[in-house]
């Protein structure tokens, strides 16, 4: 049987292949960015609470009322940024439907949406599902933001631009002077911004600004969080959307003909949650990620990586040129793949591909994504058998690795 041809324009997730690569060679996995942390007591306390009292049908198909209704208290008391509960918020099954629903809703066929590169993977797929066109410009770590280039990237076919910020996998947090330009440019373009701030309270520099509350972006942002990456609970599929009435009642459509609605109990657990707890929660939830990122960042360079230590979120960029040789001593390039399963493989740390992150045909090359939202066990693991790169530990290089028919 055929399958539709809106399915080849994109690859399968990486992120997710190397997951099950990791669980294959018995390898740390430090692909896929969950963490491997307990949620908070109260949030589960609440949700196991909602299931005794038999909250286990569908809530409301655009969220519990509660919910919603905490939602709008946080924002309001958290970034002055105001919302009608039943008319401008959305609970979806996590930030990753919130994207694709918001993009099905409001991009025609033939549009432009701008991405950043490198991206998460799912928003190339996500613009492509959209019958949308990606375009891409660069958001390197350690960069400021090209103001030219994002400019040019503007067309009168633009509709809309997915910000990420703290961003995956650059971690740039952006400035307040690049978002303003992102603003300028929305606004004279007449393009709306889609926002990914799922990293919103994990970050190690700079203020995490919702797009939305500079002047003029209102009623074109939709904003997206969730409680995955906050409460660490990624498996619990809960995120929300923020969005001007009219927006809403488009995504609402089909947010409610793909998922109907996000788990109910859970739901309750992530409502209670937000209502409890207290700024210290979210001040120690950034203060553990600083000492996990640089636990991992200074294993890196200690083995011969290249990297830039990040503003925010829980990924690494990192260039292994300079471990090439190690790797295929006198022999042809590396590429990501190559040089991810064999660390993988060899060295016992499953990082994901560089390119994954890029167009395809495009950059990362050189480069590899760690995370580092593990515990301190699991990095300090990891940053030994990295650290033993760097020591020029007897490692099996690629073809001899290869030979021993280990090689997938
Ligand atoms: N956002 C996380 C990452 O980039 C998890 C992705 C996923 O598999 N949903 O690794």
């Amino acid at each position: 049987m055929s399958t539709a041809r809106r399915t080849h324009g994109f690859r399968e997730s990486v992120i997710r292949g190397m997951t099950r690569l990791a669980r294959e060679h018995n390898s740390l996995n430090l692909a896929q960015g969950f963490p491997n942390f307990p949620a908070p007591d109260a949030l589960k306390e609440a949700a196991v609470r909602a299931i005794r009292e038999d909250i286990n049908q569908y809530a409301i198909t655009w969220g519990a009322h509660r919910l919603r209704t905490v939602l709008a208290r946080a924002y309001s008391e958290r970034y002055g940024l105001d919302a009608d509960p039943d008319r401008e918020i959305t609970v979806t099954c996590g930030a990753t439907e919130a994207m694709i629903a918001t993009l099905l809703a409001l991009v025609d066929p033939g549009d432009e949406v701008i991405v950043f590169e490198p991206f998460y993977e799912n928003y190339g797929p996500d613009t492509i599902l959209a019958d949308a066109r990606p375009v891409y410009v660069p958001l390197d770590p350690g960069q400021p933001l090209d103001l030219e280039r994002l400019a040019a990237a503007f067309t009168s076919k633009s509709r809309a631009i997915v910000v990420n910020t703290p961003s995956n996998p650059s971690g740039r947090v952006l400035s307040r002077t690049e978002l303003e330009a992102i603003r300028d440019l929305c606004v004279q373009h007449d393009v709306l911004a889609v926002t990914d701030e799922i990293y919103e309270h994990i970050r190690y520099a700079g203020e995490h600004i919702p797009i939305a509350t500079l002047p003029g972006m209102r009623q074109r942002t939709v904003t997206i969080s969730g409680a995955s990456k906050t409460f660490s609970v990624t498996g619990w599929r809960v995120g929300w959307i923020l969005a001007p009435a009219e927006l809403t009642d488009a995504i609402r459509k089909v947010h409610d003909f793909l998922t109907v609605g996000a788990p109910a109990p859970l739901q309750e657990g992530v409502a209670d949650a937000l209502e409890h707890l207290d700024q210290g929660f979210y001040r120690e939830l950034a203060h553990g990620y600083r000492a996990r990122r640089d636990l991992l960042h200074g294993a890196l360079e200690e083995a011969g990586f290249r990297s830039v230590s990040p503003e925010g979120a829980y990924y690494i960029l990192a260039d292994f040129s300079g471990l090439a040789e190690l790797v295929t001593p006198g022999g042809p390039p590396l590429d990501d793949t190559q040089f991810a399963v064999w660390l993988s493989r060899e060295v016992g740390v499953t990082p994901v591909p560089g390119s994954s992150f890029f167009r395809e045909g495009g950059g990362g090359r050189s480069l590899v994504r760690f995370v580092f939202c593990k515990t301190e066990d699991v990095l300090a693991e990891a940053a030994v058998r990295l650290r033993s790169l760097g020591r020029g530990r007897d490692v099996r290089p690629l073809e001899a690795a290869a030979r021993s028919g280990l090689q997938r």
